[in-house]
């Protein structure tokens, strides 16, 4: 008897992990005798779309919502309802594998639910792999790999654990690619963001957070030169206060992060409550709508659990 078809995908604004862990999870899955399809809830970065091209394979169809194809679901790389499908509400969710806190999350009924807190969802998924004995094909290893890099920024993040290096290491191994040489390449083509507008760049992986009912958004662009991409700043604080118009944010963070020195600027605007909220929790000042922010790559590690203690 064939399975109902159902949909894995990661969050929206989707990064490297979030799209590759549900083409992964999906293979994964399948293997197992699921009937599954890999989405994405939204088109790759720059980084991604640099991944995708290496590799030769498909970027995932991009969907908002499932239009009524499928009744049940699996999600990777989240669990916020906020950063997921736009119909979630109304879906079957019968597996997580995922990273990151739990919040905002309710089922009807059980589930399989997998969370560990390591650097990257396509780490669990390698140690699923190996439990289950699926051999993972080259091609998949490759972006596996390359979701690895991105999240940890090659093994320097904090959020980094031993298991994300011994992953890293067995799939290079399986796509044959040197990590070291390959992993500065790829998160240096993430970092091309000339052709992105500001208010692209705001978006582009940005997540809402709701904190004692805050409505909270923190957004991350990576770069090799901050005060390059500073160069645009009022069009970035323009574009910043927008979008709190639009969507009613009481806070709203743009993290300008320096992969070379794992540093970063940050741009913070909102109520001006929420603003001391923020200085109070990363022990900085925010003068001219900017806070520095030394030591900090995270956001999931360094910004949002000091700041929703905070709130
Ligand atoms: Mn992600
Ligand atoms: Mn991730």
């Amino acid at each position: 008897m064939t399975k109902e078809k159902q949909f894995v995908f990661g969050h929206s604004n989707p990064d490297t992990d979030a799209v590759v862990a549900a083409i992964a999870y999906s293979y994964l899955s399948n293997q197992l005798g699921y009937n599954t399809e890999a989405i994405a809830l939204g088109e790759p970065n720059e980084e991604t779309k640099f991944v995708f091209d290496k590799f030769g394979y498909e970027y995932p169809r991009v969907m908002n919502s499932t239009n009524g194809e499928v009744s049940s679901v699996m999600l990777v790389d989240h669990n916020e309802f906020q950063q997921s499908i736009d119909d979630i509400a109304d879906m079957e969710i019968t597996h997580v594998v995922d990273h990151h806190r739990i919040s905002n999350f309710e089922t009807a009924n059980p589930l399989f639910y997998r969370a560990e807190p390591l650097g990257c969802t396509s780490t669990i998924l390698w140690k699923m792999f190996v439990e289950q004995s699926v051999e993972i094909p080259a091609q998949i290893a490759s972006l596996m790999l390359s979701a690895i890099i991105s999240d940890t920024l090659l093994l320097k993040s904090p959020t980094t654990t031993d298991q994300d290096a011994t992953a890293m290491k067995s799939l290079a191994e399986i796509a044959g690619i040197d990590y070291e040489t390959y992993g500065l390449e790829m998160l240096k083509a993430g970092t091309n963001l000339d052709s992105k507008s500001t208010k692209e760049l705001i978006n582009m992986d940005a997540k809402t957070f709701d904190m004692k009912g805050n409505n909270v958004r923190v957004a991350q662009v990576n770069t090799v030169d901050v005060n390059d991409t500073l160069t645009r700043e009022s069009d970035f604080v323009n574009d910043i206060q927008s979008e709190i118009a639009s969507e009613n944010y009481n806070l709203f963070i743009l993290l300008i992060t320096n992969i070379l020195t794992s540093d970063t600027t940050g741009l913070i605007l909102g109520d001006d409550s929420a603003i001391a909220v923020f200085e109070k929790a990363l022990n900085t000042k925010v003068s001219d709508n900017k806070a520095s922010l030394p030591g900090v790559v995270s956001r999931k590690k360094q910004v949002v659990p000091p700041l929703n203690e905070a709130f």
